[in-house]
């Protein structure tokens, strides 16, 4: 009771803002103004690569040359507005932010029918380097609220980052696959569990998918079945893996 008191008038010297614009909102989150700038993923998209399409299913390229990966299920398409909720949450320890975006990445889940998919929910991981300076992988930390809520396993080191990678966002296509190429690799006390296992991989951004397919690649050597990829947000345009 005290707790909800001293909540309320903490609420009214400082009224939650919108993470976005900063206005003063009722609710944890975005104004109205800003969600309508936030772009939903497609009506239908391929189920193997995001792709937008007409109906649902697999778009021509994908059925001709399968990805190594079986599904991706994303939120929204990549806008500015939504590199400024990332690039807040993963870059200038705005970890408040994780609830916000980790819901839309549970209702996602759930129009996909996914849960039931799905036996451990894994993040794309970072490098320890990286990790001393951030402080947190930010999609581990999405990837625990995600298991927590749906009661899967989640281990934020069963994938590791061997190598030090320059920021993809950075590089183009080609130069993106030698980027990530060899370096992940898994860790070998969690191979008993991998076996025959579905797998949820989480991360934030998808541009070219080269780091969801090298992830995908070593998952599947390791004896995993499924690989399903939960984005945040995809950049529009073909994937190049
Ligand atoms: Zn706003
Ligand atoms: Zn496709």
């Amino acid at each position: 009771m005290l707790k909800q008191i001293f909540i309320k008038i903490l609420r009214f010297i400082y009224p939650p803002r919108c993470y976005l614009c900063d206005v003063v909102v009722s609710f944890e989150g975005v104004c109205r103004d800003c969600f309508n700038k936030l772009q939903a993923s497609y009506k239908y998209n391929c189920n193997m690569c995001g792709i937008e399409l007409k109906i649902a299913g697999t778009c021509l390229n994908c059925l001709a040359k399968p990805k190594i990966f079986d599904t991706i299920s994303y939120c929204f398409v990549y806008n500015s507005e939504i590199f400024k909720l990332i690039n807040g949450f993963k870059n200038h320890d705005k970890s408040y932010l994780a609830k916000f975006i980790s819901n839309f990445l549970i209702k996602k889940i759930i129009e996909k029918q996914l849960a039931d998919k799905i036996d451990i929910v894994i993040p794309i991981p970072i490098h320890y380097r990286k990790l001393i300076k951030r402080k947190y992988n930010h999609t581990a930390i999405l990837s625990k609220i995600i298991a927590k809520h749906f009661d899967k396993p989640f281990t934020y080191n069963t994938l590791k980052k061997i190598k030090k990678t320059k920021d993809q966002m950075k590089l183009n296509g080609k130069k993106r696959l030698t980027n990530v190429k060899g370096a992940f690799n898994i860790n070998k006390n969690h191979l008993k569990y991998l076996k025959s296992k579905n797998i949820l991989l989480v991360d934030d951004v998808l541009t070219t998918g080269a780091t969801i397919n090298e992830c995908s690649k070593v998952l599947k050597e390791s004896g995993c079945r499924q690989v399903h990829i939960l984005i945040f947000a995809r950049v529009n345009g073909t994937l190049k893996v």
